[in-house]
């Protein structure tokens, strides 16, 4: 057993060795652990934590030790989405969305699902998502012996921290997520394509004015209805990959809008 960690703040009558947990000395404990941190109950004496006139209720010794076995490791988290209500109630119960790496199945999901089990009869968060982990272009582990690692910040210097941006909403984060110099290569080509075709709709339309220039959809030419209804096409697959988290599916859906049509 690790000695760290949260503590279970139980005491252990010295006389009859009975383990005691009462909602009193939980309360007491919580009380010093809010100023002092989870420590003080190695550090602090322990009269701090003995409740008033508290004595053991099978022997009515008065003498104890402090109970030495700390809480699962994975409680702290496990448990975080209570303290996030009480800080931020206004993000209701159950939270919308958890988010993590793919290794927390049986980590931090299942942790919280344990505690939102046993204290609410529910499970914490409506919604799990997980997201592989980055690796080189030849899907090899980053590591610093291989020298294949890519700093965020190397990128964005060389690039622009848009390229960077664009890179994570092209890529397919539920599996291994590939990052080097050819891809990056890729999404720099693709953002050129963006942004020379807004600019060029920028220019054309600069002096456009809706109040008078506006043309109803029936007088239009059928090449503009057709890149009207393109238009409306993609922006309501958008909305729809955006409620399900696709974001690949969205730069996909702008590209192709951008540079095909
Ligand atoms: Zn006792």
């Amino acid at each position: 057993q690790r000695s760290w960690g949260v503590p279970i703040p139980a005491l252990q009558c010295t006389s009859c060795g009975e383990a005691e947990l009462t909602s009193s000395i939980v309360a007491q404990a919580a009380d010093v652990f809010e100023h002092s941190g989870a420590d003080a109950w190695y550090e602090h004496d322990l009269t701090e934590f003995v409740p008033k006139d508290f004595t053991c209720p099978s022997c009515g010794g008065q003498d104890f030790r402090r109970e030495q076995d700390i809480l699962d490791v994975w409680f702290d988290s496990g448990s975080s989405h209570e303290g996030v209500q009480l800080k931020h109630p206004e993000l209701g119960w159950p939270l919308t969305l958890y988010l993590e790496g793919s290794d927390q199945y049986r980590g931090w999901f299942h942790s919280s699902l344990l505690v939102g089990l046993g204290t609410r009869n529910a499970a914490p968060y409506s919604q799990v998502i997980t997201h592989g982990f980055v690796v080189d272009e030849l899907g090899r582990k980053m590591s610093k012996s291989l020298g294949n690692t890519i700093e965020p910040q190397a990128i964005i210097k060389q690039s622009g921290a848009e390229v960077l941006r664009l890179w994570v909403a092209m890529v397919d984060y539920r599996e291994e997520i590939r990052i080097g110099k050819e891809i990056l290569a890729r999404v720099v080509e693709a953002y050129r394509k963006i942004r020379n075709t807004l600019r060029i709709l920028v220019a054309n339309l600069y002096d456009f004015d809706p109040d008078t220039d506006m043309v109803p959809l029936n007088r239009l030419q059928e090449i503009d209805r057709y890149i009207v209804s393109r238009y409306a096409e993609a922006a309501s697959s958008t909305l729809l990959s955006y409620e399900r988290y696709e974001f690949q599916a969205i730069s996909h859906t702008i590209n192709r809008l951008l540079t095909v049509d």
